[in-house]
């Protein structure tokens, strides 16, 4: 067995390599750029090497400085995690030349699986079932809409050397067809510098379901069940689960030996998945192979009972798998929720800054948190915004579910924005817990994209109860506080006004056997809790069920925080509540005549000056914000009337870039 090994990534992953080379006693080796020095998994190394600048492409990409590393400290094995490396056959290569071992797969495997073209060819002759279409290089539009033709509309353009979802088109006539294969070949060749197309079968209502394979270097190869990650975003997974609500066991079964006859056919070694499209009738295709661990390996994890870096670091070392196919066996329901610092009411803008508040719900047998920062530690602009995987298991799908949904209530993040509220409406989506998932779920259910709205509504009689609850808690606190006045006795009132939404409540809070007991509405509510002042989360107790809120507290005013939803209360004495509605209200400034920036970024360029026309979609201004430039365009005719931000300045998000007329 390695004595030491070097994890050639960052983030989440590398501190989960680490766990398990910890539990088996085995020292590691962090590498780290600039941006990452006070980075979770470069802390919790045994020893770190520093590797280069905050940029991948001068860090951790930079094979040299990591085979470097090994030999500086005597690294006997690279675990590559994903991404970065870990599908580079010529990395592979070089720390085979330098004696170094790689806790992947063959080099020959990687490059077979990493081209479409050539893996769906192999695919074919190992009798794995591969989606209709045509398996050559498209030579032009003409032959692009013959083979369409043949094989029927609609289909799917794919290029050959493409990933994460780039360079695919879907067309459903020929008209499409001709303008989705140069889209495709332009994509191909300028994001892969490859520009070779094919064209295979679009499969409606598709599903995404993926073998896990594990294989050893003395031919054993077994399948650990299957995941489904149909729940995607722009051909990006958001929620993964194991085992997919839809297949059945002869399915499951057909699908894994499939899978194991094609790892076979390429002599693999290592973890690998086999990536399927499934059909509604369950036919099931062929579509890649990702010759890698996978960011969503947890789920499977959590229904084998195996921990796959494990297997992975012994058969590098040359082990036997230790299971055979008899042993697998899947017990209960996990789901993986991928936690991101991102807006999700902005179109899921990346969220760059400091955590200032991070505390993840405790670990436990149902949940199981995978992550690579800490509270004070930054999310960067220089790699994916990711800041954990949150990985729950139930007996079942329900239930898995259900302590999800707990989790993510208790998940405090602050400093940057998160997308956890979108993943309590996934979760709470009556569509998603009936299992009826297909990859176009998100686009199908948030047509417009995601708003505020599309947060689901709970009764709210929780979140009053726990505002006059809160308020009532400080209240005794306050008057607990003696001496401050001679002679004058606070009462602590039990009535009292909660505002949400401009709606008066009447709540009424008293003390009863060590709880509380509130009644408004003529509902009754029997509350425990040990809640401690000022604690961001909030546990109660009310009638027996256990409750997660989150709170913030400005003098009278809560804002809660649950199953996504955040509401804003304010708490009052009966007596003065009345007075609220003299109040004046605070209107919001009108912004409509101003073009504000949707996202912190450099405004790259203006281009309209003052006192010009604009048309509807004429082109405003560009900013570039994560490497992408985004092109601001007019939504109405109107007149420029004054810019008050210069080409060359960085905006902060609703930053004014110009007025209008
Ligand atoms: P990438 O390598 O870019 O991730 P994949 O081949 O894995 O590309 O496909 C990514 C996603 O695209 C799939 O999960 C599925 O949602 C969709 N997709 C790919 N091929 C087809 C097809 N023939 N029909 C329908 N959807 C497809």
């Amino acid at each position: 067995m390695f004595k030491k090994i070097l994890i050639a990534n960052r983030g989440e992953i590398a501190c989960r390599v680490i766990k398990s080379c910890r539990r088996l006693g085995i020292q590691t080796v962090a590498v780290y750029s600039d941006a990452d020095r006070d980075a979770l998994h470069a802390r919790m190394a045994d020893e770190k090497v520093h590797v280069g600048a905050a940029a991948s492409a001068e860090s951790y990409l930079v094979m040299e400085r990591i085979i470097d590393a090994c030999k500086e400290t005597g690294a006997e094995a690279v675990h590559p995690g994903y991404g970065f490396l870990s599908e580079n056959a010529a990395f592979c290569q070089k720390l085979e030349a330098a004696g170094i071992a790689f806790i992947g797969p063959a080099p020959h495997a990687i490059t077979s699986m990493g081209d479409k073209i050539t893996s769906k060819k192999l695919a074919e002759a190992a009798g794995v079932n591969t989606v209709p279409g045509h398996t050559g290089v498209i030579e032009d539009a003409d032959h692009a809409v013959k083979i369409a033709a043949e094989i029927g509309y609609p289909v799917m353009l794919k290029a050959s050397a493409g990933g994460g979802g780039k360079g695919m088109r879907i067309a459903w006539d020929e008209a499409e067809c001709r303008d989705g294969f140069e889209r495709a070949t332009n994509e191909a060749r300028s994001s892969f510098g490859d520009d070779r197309v094919f064209v295979e079968k679009y499969i409606e209502e598709p599903r995404h379901i993926e073998i896990q394979v594990m294989a050893d270097s003395h031919g054993n190869c077994v399948y650990l069940g299957e995941r489904e990650c149909s729940i995607q975003r722009r051909h990006q997974k958001v929620i993964e689960e194991a085992p997919s609500p839809f297949l059945d066991e002869a399915t499951r079964q057909a699908m894994g030996e499939q899978a194991v006859a094609l790892a076979k056919a390429v002599q693999y070694r290592s973890a690998g998945t086999v990536e399927f499209i499934v059909d509604k009738e369950r036919n099931f295709y062929f579509l890649e192979m990702n010759t890698r661990l996978q960011v969503e390996h947890p789920v499977t994890e959590l229904i084998t009972g195996l921990d796959l870096v494990e297997l992975m670091i012994r058969v590098a070392a040359g082990d036997k798998l230790p299971v055979t196919q008899d042993d697998i066996k899947l017990t209960g329901w996990a789901m993986e929720s991928r936690v991101y610092a991102e807006d999700p009411f902005r179109d899921f803008m990346p969220s760059i800054g400091r955590l200032v508040r991070y505390h993840q719900p405790p670990e436990s047998p149902h949940v199981r948190v995978d992550t690579g920062v800490h509270e004070g530690g930054e999310v960067s602009m220089y790699y994916d915004p990711m800041i954990a995987k949150l990985v729950t298991w139930g007996k079942d799908r329900n239930e898995a579910i259900l302590h999800m949904q707990e989790a993510l209530d208790r998940y405090h993040i602050r400093g940057v924005l998160h997308n956890i509220s979108f993943l309590n409406a996934l979760m709470a989506h009556p569509r998603f817990q009936e299992g009826r998932l297909s990859t176009n779920f998100i686009a199908e259910e948030y047509p417009e994209g995601f708003r505020p709205a599309d947060v689901p509504r709970e009764d709210p009689a929780h979140a009053i109860l726990v505002a006059a609850l809160v308020h009532r808690r400080y209240m005794d606190r306050a008057a607990n506080i003696s001496g401050q006045v001679a002679g004058y006795e606070r009462q602590v009132h039990d009535d009292w006004t909660v505002l949400v939404e401009g709606v008066a409540h009447h709540v009424h809070v008293r003390p009863e056997n060590g709880g509380y007991h509130v009644d408004y509405d003529d509902r009754q509510f029997a509350v425990q809790c040990d809640w401690q002042l000022g604690q961001p989360l909030f546990r109660v107790e009310i009638d027996d069920k256990t409750v997660w809120f989150q709170v913030e507290r400005d003098g009278i005013r809560y804002r809660l925080f649950h199953r996504g939803a955040e509401i804003d209360a304010l708490v009052l004495a009966p007596g003065i509540a009345h007075f609220q509605d003299l109040m004046p209200e605070k209107l919001p400034p009108d912004l409509s005549k101003f073009l504000l920036s949707p996202m912190p970024g450099l405004l790259v360029k203006v281009s309209v000056s003052e006192g010009q026309e604009v048309k509807a979609g004429e082109e405003l201004a560009v900013i570039e914000a994560m490497k992408m430039e985004n092109v601001l365009r007019a939504q109405q005719d109107g007149v420029v009337s004054k810019i008050v931000a210069d080409a060359g300045a960085s905006l902060s998000v609703d930053q004014a870039i110009m007025e209008f007329a």
